[in-house]
């Protein structure tokens, strides 16, 4: 089988007033990323981990935020899209593994609502997928609250 990695990140402000979502799931916070989608900051790095393994460019090429059909767009929806374009390359997901880093809340108890989200449209099971949620020790602008970042790697295969 041919294999191939890819490693995608994503940050986003975060600010009053907007919902704050992380893999599809609404998590009560303080505040939400500013974005012109939905700002889920998990999905978006799937995303860029997925293009990455599958040599199609990044999030910003395939989905341009000046484009007014993907305003508030579910991020999950954009994942499908990306999803739809590696099948049809006869590439299949193996496995993904994401490092959250926000400060508060802690995201714990939302990991397994995330995966449920992810798996179907990823196409594996739920233990396929790592999900880790950090702090950044109260350090820098992650650690003061402005802004939340995922790193994501994701192993995509080819049957030869
Ligand atoms: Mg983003």
């Amino acid at each position: 089988m041919e294999i191939k990695a890819g490693l995608g990140y994503d940050l986003h402000r975060l600010v009053p007033g907007r919902p704050l979502i992380i893999g599809g799931v609404f998590i009560p916070a303080e505040g939400g990323s500013l974005a012109h989608s939905d700002g889920d900051v998990l999905v978006h790095s799937l995303i860029d981990a997925l293009l990455g393994a599958s040599g199609e460019g990044d999030i910003g090429q395939r989905f341009p935020d000046t484009d007014p059909a993907y305003k508030g767009i579910s991020s999950l929806e954009l994942l499908r899209r990306v999803m739809a374009g590696i099948r049809a390359a006869g590439l299949i997901v193996i496995n993904t593994d994401s490092v959250l880093i926000l400060e508060k809340p802690r995201l714990v108890p939302y990991l397994t609502a995330m995966k449920a989200n992810l798996a179907p449209i990823l196409g594996i099971e739920p233990d396929h997928i790592g999900l880790k949620a950090k702090t950044a020790e109260g350090l820098g602008d992650i650690g003061s609250g402005q802004a939340v970042a995922c790193w994501t790697v994701a192993l995509l295969g080819r049957e030869q």
